[in-house]
């Protein structure tokens, strides 16, 4: 098992990374409340590993509920935390209780969500079940739902007690996802870790065949780099927002695509590679160095290309995310593999060339 530590003064917490956690009591103990757990899954996940967690929970005594809603982006709603809530009540559980979020990233934002608001605040822990989850959204403390209006607009920045992520239950994730999760790795060597970019142009093929130290590192690598930034920037002054490395490209395509066509991370792994062309084009990186970041995408089995749409659609979704930050588009460049630049000030002729050169 590895372990690391999200620094936030009162608000810190441990991220431990292994096989078989899960089963692990000893690592679920310091990070309950003294009162009764529920346990909150999806329809996917629960029935592979929601009875070896109920089981350890009970194992340190305590009453759990379970709590298990339809997997899928469809259920991040405020109808899932009523129904949450509701049960919740119906079974009486006081400020003393503790909420376990057993899936991927849709359970971590809906139960974050929860227990952030479930009278005023309660405890909870993330038990991360996709890749994506135990690199990013598990970390951070970003939790929320969805508004017919639009993607996570209606959340809270509220910390887990803990992060326990088995890496044993990556076993069953189906390729895509996987893949998917992967995308957002890579971006963390990119913005941040040099030597980690290098680590994963060395070992891509023990990563893709899910090797438990290969996977073990890649984990504990991009939650460090994470932890790092949201340190630094908890609420998203200002750093934080280089995390967002190809999610402005990334963001239109999976919209103009129609959402569905692509998972997040594919489409992010598009949105790098043109957040990379782009960095290329504004002489902020070397031809060498973009070439080495196209192979490695293209090696984790992410798409490249995005469909062949006009311009002036992804434009025109670049302008719905522009809007979101305030009347200016900002870009996420690179300024060298390891380091991230956050600029407003491209040409829009370079945007455009970007786009055109990474359509089918
Ligand atoms: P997800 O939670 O929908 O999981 C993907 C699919 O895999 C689901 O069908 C799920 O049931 C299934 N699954 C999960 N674990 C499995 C396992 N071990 N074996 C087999 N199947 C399994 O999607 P995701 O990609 O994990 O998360 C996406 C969500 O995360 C989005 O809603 C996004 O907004 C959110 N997110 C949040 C943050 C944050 O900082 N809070 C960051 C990034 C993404
Ligand atoms: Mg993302």
């Amino acid at each position: 098992m590895q372990s690391l530590r999200v620094d936030l003064g009162s608000r810190s917490y441990p991220i431990h990374i292994g096989p078989g956690l899960i089963g692990d009591k000893d690592r679920f103990a310091p990070a309950l409340a003294p009162g009764p757990v529920a346990i909150i899954s999806d329809s996917n996940v629960a029935p592979l590993y929601l009875e070896a967690l109920d089981k350890t929970l009970r194992s340190l005594g305590k009453t759990v509920l379970n709590i298990i809603l339809p997997a899928g982006e469809g259920s991040k709603t405020l109808a899932s935390i009523q129904e949450i809530t509701g049960q919740l009540l119906s079974a009486g559980f006081g400020r003393d209780c503790s909420l376990c979020a057993l899936g991927g990233g849709v359970i971590g934002d809906i139960a974050g969500f929860a227990a952030a608001a479930y009278q005023r605040g309660v405890a909870y822990l993330q038990v991360p079940t996709t890749l994506l989850a135990m690199v990013d959204s598990s970390v951070g403390g970003k939790t929320g739902v969805n508004h017919p209006l639009g993607k996570n607009m209606i959340g809270a920045f509220y910390q887990p007690r803990a992060v326990i992520a088995d890496t044993d239950t990556l076993d069953t994730l189906p390729e895509r996802e996987f893949r998917s999760g992967l995308s957002e790795v890579i971006k963390y060597g990119l913005i941040s870790d040099q030597g980690f970019f290098s680590w994963l142009e060395d070992h891509m093929d023990a990563v893709m065949a899910r090797d438990t130290a290969a996977l073990m590192h890649i984990i504990e690598r991009s939650c460090a780099d994470k932890a790092e930034v949201v340190t630094r920037d908890e609420q998203e002054g200002g750093l934080r927002a280089i995390l967002n490395l190809g999610h402005t490209f990334g963001h239109a395509i999976e919209a103009a695509s129609g959402y569905g066509t692509f998972l997040h991370g594919e489409a992010v792994a598009i949105g790098i590679i043109m957040a990379a062309d782009l960095s290329r084009r504004l002489d902020l990186i070397r031809e060498s160095e973009q070439d080495r970041i196209y192979a490695l995408m293209e090696g984790a089995g992410l798409p490249t290309l995005a469909p062949r749409l006009p311009v002036t659609e992804y434009l025109r979704f670049m302008q719905v995310d522009k809007k979101a930050q305030g009347g200016q588009v900002r870009f996420i460049l690179l300024r060298g593999i390891g380091e991230a630049v956050i600029t407003g000030d491209v040409p829009p002729a370079a945007v455009i060339q970007t786009l055109n050169a990474f359509m089918e």
